[in-house]
């Protein structure tokens, strides 16, 4: 099923992880990619690469210049580079706030603002936050990470609504607990990886991690016209942890 055939799609943080995942995906349903990452420097054919800091604006616009060139135009913009960051509001300083929201709150919002005069020259215009559980969960030991998926998520239903009549829908994906490197690092800092996995595994009621893959197909469903009338939603691939 070619889905994507003769779509343009941007995605961000995609030399890792979930973004890696969809860029691959997407292009493997017959779309053109472009990936916009701080280190590109794995990303190779059929993928295009961009290097960009989404914290920094000028960088941001430029890569998007350049990637909607070398497309020849954009659908699809998937915004998910974001960063970690561990916690109560007891622990991190001002500065440590005001960095993790320039990247996973102020950076969407540069894509976004560098993308939408292309989306708004396509006739399947559609843009896919990567949010989180993190979002509505309550989650210990992660208030400023928590802070910054909150904001993603108003962010999705304020901008669905902004643009609908534009014809540019606007959605967001919320994963629980995704095995991808930025995991893998988290668990290499315990004192006891293997154990630290089994333990992470055994509270997920699927009885293991969500894959980058999983993810990767939610974000591609919410930005292919399979998706035609749905904006202004959450999806989440949590492995059932909402709700619980
Ligand atoms: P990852 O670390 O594997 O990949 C993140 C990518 O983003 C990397 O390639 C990195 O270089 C890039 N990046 C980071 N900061 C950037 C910046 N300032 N400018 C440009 N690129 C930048 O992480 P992942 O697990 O794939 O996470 C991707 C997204 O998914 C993030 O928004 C994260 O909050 C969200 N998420 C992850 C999980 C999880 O369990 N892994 C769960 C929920 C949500």
């Amino acid at each position: 099923m070619n889905d994507f055939e003769g779509l343009r799609a941007l995605v961000t943080g995609g030399a890792s992880g979930i973004g890696r995942a969809t860029a691959e995906l997407l292009a493997e349903r017959g779309a053109a990619v472009a990936v916009l990452d701080l280190d590109p420097s794995s990303v190779g054919e059929p993928l295009l690469a961009h290097r960009a800091d989404v914290a920094d604006d000028a960088s941001v616009r430029a890569a998007v210049a350049a990637a909607v060139a070398g497309l020849g135009g954009l659908d699809v913009l998937v915004n998910n580079a974001g960063i970690g960051a561990r916690g109560t509001v007891e622990d991190n300083p001002d500065d440590e706030w005001h960095r993790v929201f320039d990247v996973n709150v102020v950076g969407m919002v540069r894509t976004a603002r560098a993308c939408l005069p292309h989306l708004r020259a396509s006739r399947h215009a559609a843009v896919v936050n990567t949010c989180s559980i993190a979002a509505t969960a309550g989650l210990p030991q992660r208030a400023l990470y928590s802070a910054t998926k909150g904001a993603v998520h108003a962010l999705t239903l304020a901008m669905a609504a902004d643009h609908v009549r534009e014809g540019i829908r606007v959605n967001c994906v919320n994963p629980g607990t995704v095995d991808t490197p930025w995991v893998g690092r988290l668990l290499d800092a315990a004192a006891d990886p293997a154990a630290e996995r089994a333990a992470l595994q055994a509270r997920q009621p699927l009885g293991r991690l969500v894959t980058a893959a999983e993810v990767a197909g939610a974000i591609a469903y919410l930005a292919s016209p399979l998706s035609g009338a749905t904006t202004g939603t959450a999806l989440a691939v949590d492995g059932g942890m909402q709700g619980l």
